[in-house]
Formats: structure tokens, C-alpha cells, sequence
């Protein structure tokens, strides 16, 4: 099992999510299955990744339990049974069943454990009783038999293969059973020194390409989404400040700095006893265990299998040191240079003169003003040209989570994979402040997306619904309608004109060439329908990167047709990214930023985007949803009349 992949599943979600109420002994065990496992209980499956710490909604206690398994889980066993009997050779039939099932479950509206309650997989496509069968001792034990088996064949080396871009079953058991090759070191070398290329249907163009994957691959390992490490970091950052002595706790490093992924944790306390602290973090429910201490600094593996650095300073050193462990390194040396010039050494205990007097050091101001500038945003400490801006008061007014006002992508459950209501959606973005919310469900292509027909329907249900509300947020229609592979547009035009926001994404054939992405983001574009490109660089964190495109190009025609380009804020996705970001800014386009949340509760991710945007130098003008819908609607390429659908006129 791809554990990493399956903790990745478990652990998103606020602690709580998905805890079933049957789990806890207070409330009334309703499932058999699962009503053995108490609130306290440590018990797991023998062979299972490790405990998963959760809190029970019912008694509020701090639990051990089996982790509950969700949809993609399930749907990711499948996928792997598929996955593993095409690498043993086995019935090429029966694994595209697998494969099958593990599309039906993963799209499944409803959790599967819930139709298995009620006796109804065998109702769903795909899945005969031989699956349902696997499905029911997966949900019962986390585990299925069969599976098991086939893991025993394979070393986990070979399955771990299949995650490098372009590398399929076929390939991976070629090189494992002819090459002998059973890990990614293994395949590195068997591709350079020329043994891959006799392979069968492989040729030195295709080796070529699986070493380029192979180094993405291996860059990105080790590295995980900011929002995994975000709330680990937050909540022992949060534990430390309660410790008597200490005068301030803070996140320093990457986090602070908002990269999109994390290599590891850096802490930082401003403490007069580095002992109390220590014991502190080692006491942390998120540390398992400590693997270096010293004086005034430990490192801890965390349970999430993260390592966190933490360093206990003097308060008269702490801003010199949060300066120095934020980074970036580039930002540093540049900063260093700059006091070296000056006569002035910098380092992570303070500021200092030639003959080693203090002049500074308890805040990062300190540090700032002791080189001549004022204090810089950590997002933009990348030594990309901040100096310099510094320098000359050309720094950016970053954009705020305050000042957007609307959200621009959002899915309702007439998405097969979004699950929340209008009425759900309404009251979370209500509650979050939100002016305005589009929401934009999946078009056709997409499995069970609307039709024309049932789009125009869907529009008229949102604005019925809308004109019925009073309060916040007003409800725009929209759609996020796919660019097809020829660069027409997944629903007729004349149905995407009577939608108040149209965003427009690609979703199929990432892997076409870079010319022709670009010329379908420049036809929709060109379509003169489209408000904005939804997530254009299509990358998705630790599974693929952005693909290869002529941005010049797509920004060029973006502003000709005053298209803007989103800023998409599902922590796996953040794209466009920083850099990218910076680049549209300077070519005149508008930004948007966008939560494309699939359940209420994602409607908070919007700050994920704002950090991104911050990263890519963006002020609030930059970004039209800082406008409210009034200011919006008059900056539109065609006239609209937010909340006044043209039939529904015609219809009232
Ligand atoms: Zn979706
Ligand atoms: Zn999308
Ligand atoms: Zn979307």
C-alpha cells in the first residue's frame, strides 16, 4: 500500500473530520463493525502505517482508532490491486475491473461505507459481488486478502515506480523482470547506461524522458504541501508559548515564507530556559520522537512523519534569529553583503559593529534598519529583486485576506465530485465574510457533468434560490466549463453567455504538446465567453507538474481579450504559482483568486491563494475579486447583469 498516499487522505480535513459517532463509547454504537473500537482504544491493525490521532465529536476526548476509510482510499486499494496484477502478469480483465471500480468509488457522491451499510454495492456500476466482498473486509479491517497477496509479489520498490510521469505496469514489470531493476535508483542507472533502451518499445526518446520525470520525481519526494505541515507547526508553536519563560513562539523557515511545500519545521522561542521548552516539545501529542537534542536546540520526528528543528534563544537575539531561520538563503547572503558593506556583521545572535558592539537584534526591524531599509514581508525574502524594491520604496502593498470579497470557483453537489449544498455554501461563505460566490459546476466532459439543458436548469435553480435569500453572499451563475482537446468549449456558446462568470479549465490531455496547450488556452480565450482560465498551469502538488506552455503567448492574448487568470487555492493545486503570478502582474493581466472549493468547509482555503498571490508580488488592485459586484460587473468584457439570468427575466 502507497502509505504515504493513504496518509495523505487521512490527515486532510480538521481532526474530528470523519470520525464516526458509533466509534465513541458515549454515543450509541450503531455499526457493529467499528462500535468495538473505543475512545481510548491504542488497538490498530498489525501492518497499518501508525496511530491516527483524532477527536471525538461526541465526548471531545483525544482518540486512537482505525483510521476511517474515505472513498479515495478505498478507491486507491483498488487502483493498487489493478496496478499490481498487471505487474505480476495477471488477468489483464480482472484488473481493468479493479481499475474500474476504484474510478466508481473514487467519484462516489456518498461515502461507500454508507451503501455498504445499507447492503447497496452491488447496485453501483462496475462492482459485482467478488468486489464487494474486498470492499467490505477493506472497510472492516483497513486490509483485503487478496491485496496483501499481491503486495507479497512485488517489491515495494517496483510499485513505487509507477509514481514517475510516463512509467506504466508494462514498463515497470519490463525493467523489474528483464532489468532486474526493483527501485528508482535501480532504473536511474539502468536508463543511463543503455540497458532500458533495448527494451522492447522503448527506444533512447523515451528513456530520455522517463530520466527528465525521474529527477522531477525525486525533487519533489521529501517535500510536502504547505497545509499539511501548516497546523502541526501552528499547534506546537501554540503549545510552546504557554510554557512560563517564554516570550514569544514563532513558525520560522519555508512555512513562514508560504512556499507551496515544506521540507521540514523550523521553530523558534525566545525563552530565559531552553530545559522547561525542551520538555515541552517532547511532550508535544504531534512529536513522537526526539533524535537530537543539545543545550538549546532539538530536533524531533514528528508522527506525521515530518522533522521539526526547534532553537531557544535569548529575547535580545529572537528578531535577529527569526530573520535569520526564515530565509531564504538567497535573501540572507544578499542581506549579509549589504551590512558586510557597511561595516556591519549580521548573524543569527544580532546586529554588530566592526569592534563587535550590539546595535541591535531583538526584532526584525532591528535588522532591517541596521542596513538601511524598511522591514520586507517574509513571502518576498526569495532574492527576486526585494532588496532593490526595498531600496528604492518600490516595495508592494501585499494583497490581504480581508480584501477579497467574492469567491469565483466554486462547485455545488451538481458536481458528482463536490458535496456540499447552495444552502451549505451560502451560509459557510456567509460566514466567512464573502460579498458574492459564483458557483461554477463541471461541464459535460467531466463524469456526469451538465448538459446544455441541464445547465441552463441548473442556472435558473441558483437564481431562484438566490432571489430568495436576503443576506450575504449574492449567488452569481456560472460554470467551470472544460477546454476540450481542439480548444472548443465543452457547452454551446450561447449557453455559457447567459451565465454570469464562466471559467474555463482543462482537465483531459495534459500530456499534448506545449504548443498545442497553448492554442487551446488561446481559443477559449479567443471564445469571447470566458472570464477567467481556471487553473492554467495544471499542476498538482507531488503528482504533476505544471506543463510546458508559452505563457508569453497566454498572457499576451489574456490581455488583448481581457481574460484574467486564476490563482487557484486548493493546497494542492496554488496555480498559477508564485512565479507565474509575478509575471502576469507585470503584463497587465488581472488575477483572480479562488477557493474551487468541493465542499463548504474548503471555502476557507482561500488563504492558501492569498499566500500565493502575496509570493508573486500581487497588491489588492491586481486582483479583481477584490472588487465588489457592482465595481466587477462594470470591469467585464461583455455586459452582465449579476443575479438577473436573461430567461429567468423572460420567465418572471
Ligand atoms: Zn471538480
Ligand atoms: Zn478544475
Ligand atoms: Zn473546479
Amino acid at each position: 500500500m502507497k502509505m504515504s498516499d493513504l496518509e495523505r487522505h487521512l490527515h486532510r480535513g480538521p481532526p474530528g473530520e470523519g470520525f464516526h459517532r458509533e466509534t465513541c463509547k458515549k454515543a450509541a454504537p450503531a455499526s457493529p463493525a467499528v462500535a468495538a473500537v473505543s475512545c481510548a482504544d491504542p488497538a490498530q491493525p498489525s501492518g497499518w502505517a501508525g496511530p491516527h490521532r483524532r477527536w471525538c465529536r461526541v465526548c471531545k476526548a483525544e482518540s486512537w482508532r482505525r483510521p476511517s476509510m474515505e472513498n479515495a482510499d478505498v478507491a486507491q486499494v483498488l487502483a493498487e490491486v489493478a496496478d499490481l496484477l498487471e505487474l505480476t502478469g495477471g488477468n489483464a480483465f480482472k484488473a481493468r475491473a479493479y481499475r474500474q471500480a476504484a474510478q466508481i468509488v473514487d467519484l462516489l457522491p456518498t461515502p461507500v461505507s454508507e451503501l455498504w451499510r445499507e447492503g447497496k454495492l452491488t447496485e453501483l456500476p462496475s462492482i459485482g459481488e467478488r468486489i464487494a466482498a474486498h470492499i467490505e473486509e477493506l472497510l472492516n479491517t483497513g486490509r483485503f486478502r487478496e491485496h496483501d497477496q499481491l503486495l507479497a509479489k512485488v517489491p515495494p520498490g517496483v510499485l513505487e515506480l509507477l509514481k514517475v510521469e510516463g512509467i506504466g505496469p508494462k514498463t515497470a514489470s519490463l525493467a523489474w523482470k528483464r532489468l532486474r531493476v526493483k527501485e528508482l535508483a535501480a532504473l536511474v542507472k539502468a536508463c543511463r547506461d543503455g540497458s532500458m533502451e533495448k527494451l522492447p518499445r522503448m527506444g533512447a526518446k523515451r528513456v530520455a524522458a522517463i530520466l527528465l520525470a525521474l529527477e522531477r520525481y525525486q525533487a519533489r519526494k521529501g517535500r510536502v504541501p504547505l497545509h499539511r505541515a501548516l497546523a502541526t507547526a501552528e499547534s506546537i508553536a501554540e503549545r510552546l508559548r504557554k510554557v512560563p519563560h517564554v516570550r514569544a513562539a514563532e513558525v520560522a523557515g519555508s512555512i513562514r515564507r508560504r512556499r507551496e511545500t515544506i521540507g521540514d519545521i523550523d521553530l523558534l522561542v525566545a525563552a530565559t530556559g531552553a530545559d522547561e521548552v525542551i520538555r515541552a516539545f517532547r511532550e508535544a501529542p504531534e512529536v513522537e520522537t526526539l533524535t537530537a537534542t543539545g543545550p538549546t536546540k532539538c530536533t524531533a520526528r514528528l508522527k506525521s512523519g515530518l522533522q521539526a528543528d526547534l532553537r531557544i534563544v535569548p529575547p535580545e537575539s529572537f528578531g535577529a534569529a527569526l530573520h535569520y531561520f526564515t530565509g531564504s538563503k538567497a535573501h540572507n547572503i544578499e542581506l549579509r553583503t549589504r551590512a558586510m558593506r557597511r561595516g556591519l556583521k549580521l548573524s543569527e545572535y544580532g546586529v554588530f559593529d566592526r569592534q563587535g558592539k550590539r546595535l541591535g537584534g531583538e526584532t526584525e526591524q532591528d535588522v532591517y534598519r541596521a542596513v538601511g531599509l524598511p522591514w520586507i514581508p517574509p513571502e518576498l525574502r526569495e532574492g527576486a529583486g526585494e532588496l532593490e524594491a526595498a531600496e528604492e520604496g518600490r516595495l508592494p502593498r501585499l494583497i490581504e485576506e480581508k480584501d477579497v470579497r467574492g469567491d469565483l470557483h466554486v462547485h455545488s453537489e451538481a458536481s458528482s465530485d463536490a458535496h456540499s449544498s447552495l444552502e451549505e455554501l451560502c451560509k459557510e461563505a456567509g460566514r466567512l465574510g464573502r460579498e458574492y460566490l459564483a458557483i461554477t459546476d463541471h461541464s459535460k466532459s467531466r463524469p456526469l457533468g451538465l448538459d446544455a439543458v441541464q445547465m441552463r436548469a441548473h442556472a435558473l435553480a441558483i437564481q431562484r434560490f438566490g432571489l430568495q435569500r436576503e443576506e450575504a453572499p449574492r449567488l452569481l451563475t456560472g460554470v467551470e466549463v472544460d477546454i476540450l482537446q481542439d480548444g472548443t468549449l465543452d457547452l454551446p456558446l450561447d449557453v455559457l453567455q447567459g451565465l454570469d462568470w464562466v471559467v474555463a479549465s482543462i482537465h483531459s490531455h495534459f500530456t499534448d504538446p506545449p504548443g498545442k496547450i497553448t492554442q487551446r488556452m488561446i481559443a477559449a480565450m479567443r471564445s469571447g465567453v470566458v472570464d477567467v482560465l481556471g487553473h492554467p498551469g495544471g499542476r498538482q502538488l507531488g503528482l504533476r507538474d505544471a506543463y510546458a506552455f508559452d505563457f508569453e503567448k497566454v498572457l499576451e492574448v489574456a490581455r488583448a481579450e481581457r481574460v484574467a487568470l486564476e490563482v487557484n487555492a486548493m493546497p494542492e493545486r496554488l496555480d498559477l504559482d508564485d512565479k507565474h503570478c509575478r509575471l502576469a502582474k507585470d503584463a497587465g493581466v488581472a488575477l483572480v483568486i479562488s477557493t474551487d472549493a468541493h465542499h463548504a468547509s474548503q471555502l476557507g482555503n482561500l488563504r492558501y491563494g492569498v499566500w500565493m498571490a502575496r509570493r508573486g508580488w500581487l497588491e489588492r488592485g491586481d486582483v479583481l475579486n477584490t472588487l465588489g459586484p457592482r465595481q466587477l460587473e462594470a470591469r467585464l468584457h461583455r455586459p452582465r447583469h449579476f443575479g438577473t439570468h436573461i430567461e429567468l427575466r423572460a420567465s418572471l
